[in-house]
């Protein structure tokens, strides 16, 4: 197989720079999920710590034993998924901190704690309105109550209070940063002094400072995709990360066929609406098969060309994001699918 993502850890390492500086005095917590949105967790977590980011965050406990085993001892991992009791387990033993929206599983949590490891950190949920594994704001009072008690016994260690918004409107996320407030100051008012709050990701961490409260969550914008409608990345003063590509295996009469198809990652619902880059400029991609795809010929089209997919570098290619506009989703989705197979390419 020809096709290979070269990721630039020197570009990466500039983003970081960029969104610390943009949400200074609030943290970066660096979202590393999905294989560090595809670009290779191991690497990415390495070059991440040499910049001097301590918060990484790893969604689930397997994701997070894997950021402790890259990142060392000193960094704080937060996973906001548990599934088992084995995972809760598992996660005191790496000492990963434990984002908890459920009043069961703070239960679960505080059994599961052990004296060799000390009391838990957790940080509460609350429910802002996206439905997703949050204390609903009617039962907040009684679990930030009950978190206190568990938290004066000793058995777990309150940190952090957070939430996540859909940042697809002002409005919408206006209505939850209000019900985060009010979350707040109950917490408050039951005796747990959260040292971070945590609430925006990448698009209201740059655009809406009121967001940022002491940390932000961020992964598209440190690997340089922009989102969906949003401003470019050139504007955000970021840069695109990484570059997909694959070589010409067979030159035909009116295309060129590369070796890379859907099982790769590449989104077949892609034909005919994308654009590449080739040695001659940006070509029209044709039919995506399964290992292989048809890309308009160009004069002098030769096996072993090499056809850019989307990043920078090549020539007459977009970005992820680009290519995720045209089928109607977001440059993640474009980079989190590309195949584990396919060789990351580090400079
Ligand atoms: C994925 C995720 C983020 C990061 O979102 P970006 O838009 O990629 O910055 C932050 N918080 C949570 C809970 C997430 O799942």
């Amino acid at each position: 197989m020809t096709a290979r993502l070269h990721v630039d850890l020197s570009a990466l390492t500039a983003n970081i720079a960029r969104v610390r500086e943009t949400v200074a005095p609030a943290e970066l917590m660096l979202v590393v999920k999905d294989d560090a949105y595809g670009h290779g967790l191991e690497a990415v977590v390495q070059t991440a710590t040499t910049a001097g980011v301590t918060w990484f965050g790893a969604f689930d406990v397997r994701t997070g034993t894997a950021v402790r085993a890259a990142a060392g001892d000193a960094a704080r991992i937060f996973t906001w998924i548990a599934a088992s009791r084995d995972d809760l387990r598992t996660a005191i033993a790496a000492h990963l901190d434990l984002g908890i929206g459920d009043a069961e599983l703070l239960e679960e949590l505080a059994d599961a704690a052990s004296d060799a490891a000390g009391a838990p950190r957790v940080h509460l949920k609350i429910d802002t309105g996206l439905h997703r594994n949050g204390v609903r704001p009617e039962e907040w009072s009684t679990f930030v109550a009950r978190a206190a008690a568990l938290q004066a016994a000793g058995r777990i260690d309150v940190v952090g209070v957070w939430s996540h918004i859909a940042e697809a409107s002002d409005a919408e996320d206006d209505d939850a940063r209000a019900v985060f407030e009010r979350a707040l100051h109950e917490a408050e008012a039951v005796g747990i002094r959260p040292h971070v709050r945590h609430l925006a990701a990448s698009a209201a961490s740059f655009a809406r400072p009121e967001f940022r409260y002491d940390m932000v969550r961020v992964g598209a914008f440190c690997y340089g995709i922009r989102s969906a409608g949003g401003p470019s990345a050139d504007t955000l003063g970021l840069r695109t990360i990484a570059r997909l590509e694959a070589e010409v295996v067979a030159v035909h009469e009116e295309t060129v066929r590369i070796d890379i198809g859907a099982a790769d990652g590449l989104p077949s619902s892609l034909r005919g609406r994308a654009m590449v880059g080739t040695p001659a400029g940006a070509r029209r991609l044709g039919p995506v098969g399964g290992a292989q795809s048809l890309v308009d010929a160009w004069t002098g089209a030769a096996v072993g060309d090499v056809v850019t997919i989307y990043g920078p570098g090549g020539s007459g290619e977009g970005t992820a994001t680009d290519l995720a506009e045209v089928i109607g989703t977001i440059g993640e989705e474009i980079a989190v699918r590309v195949s584990p197979l396919i060789a990351r390419v580090y400079t």
